[in-house]
């Protein structure tokens, strides 16, 4: 995967990307990650990269020249998607990664200050992607989400095959709680389903919990589900598939219960 960031700040970049998983995938090629500065797109005498918004109002608009100059010089022979960092932007999510990490190359456009000319936008952007309701001060911490979370789920990324596959999100539900060594902390155990060794069991009871957990803290989730049989035998043993019959009519949701 080819990531081009257009951004006055590149050097916001290089901390994030030398450490961890991200650092792993650049130096095996899983992924490259250009960065452009802006600036070096700015023709005029002083390299403006913004300028103040016809109409009048508060702070400042990027230009459309520079932007326009580092795409047009950049997208060579592989278009790439174009990206704009934006709040009024579709927000972001799971399925939103999954989706774009099945394109080869992503152009993710940083705004500053109150953001971009509108011109720019309708001319080059294909799309225009928010990380939340919630004003950042500029786009690039939004990017590095972007490229963080579409990393992760680039084939040979992750060192334990399948582990992208079970976060949370993965299959509409929270993640169920984990443990590790010791058995006993602070007086409290470890679940003893999980020291069973038996893996059928095992798995029921992490996909209980799992419902369980995304029951209390984000129900409007469970309202996108279809459970089979063997799983609404399992929640019904919990105590749980009430709760989430309630739901159909709460959410409308289109659970096929038993
Ligand atoms: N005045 C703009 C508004 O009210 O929509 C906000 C501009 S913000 C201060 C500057 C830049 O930060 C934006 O152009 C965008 O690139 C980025 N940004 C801010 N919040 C964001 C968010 N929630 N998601 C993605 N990008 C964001």
């Amino acid at each position: 995967m080819l990531f081009d960031i257009l951004t006055i700040f590149p050097e916001l970049f290089s901390s994030p990307l030398q450490e961890g998983i991200l650092r792993r995938a650049l130096a095996a090629e899983k992924i490259t990650v250009n960065l452009h500065n802006i600036r070096d797109y700015a023709f005029d005498r002083h390299h403006m990269t913004d300028d103040r918004p016809f109409g009048g109002g508060e702070g400042m608009v990027m230009k459309p020249e520079p932007l326009t100059a580092c795409l047009e010089d950049i997208q060579g022979d592989e278009p790439g998607r174009v990206i704009l960092l934006s709040p009024r932007g579709k927000t972001f999510n799971q399925q939103q990664a999954v989706r774009l990490a099945g394109y080869s190359r992503l152009i993710l456009v940083c705004g500053r200050y109150e953001g971009v000319d509108e011109r720019f936008t309708r001319q080059s952007v294909d799309e225009e992607i928010s990380i939340g309701d919630y004003i950042l001060t500029g786009g690039e911490l939004a990017a590095m989400i972007l490229v963080d979370s579409i990393t992760r789920l680039l084939p040979g990324v992750l060192g334990c095959s399948g582990s992208a596959e079970n976060d949370t999100f993965s299959h509409g539900l929270l993640k169920h709680p984990q443990y590790t060594r010791p058995r006993e902390f602070a007086g409290k155990q470890v679940p003893e389903e999980l020291l069973s060794g038996n893996h059928a069991d095992i798995a029921g009871y992490r996909f209980v919990e799992s419902v369980r957990v995304t029951l209390e803290r984000r129900p409007e989730l469970l309202g996108r589900i279809t459970f089979n049989s063997d799983e609404c035998r399992l929640l019904d043993k919990a105590g749980l598939l009430g709760r989430i019959k309630k739901l159909k009519n709460e959410y409308s949701c289109d659970c096929k219960l038993l």
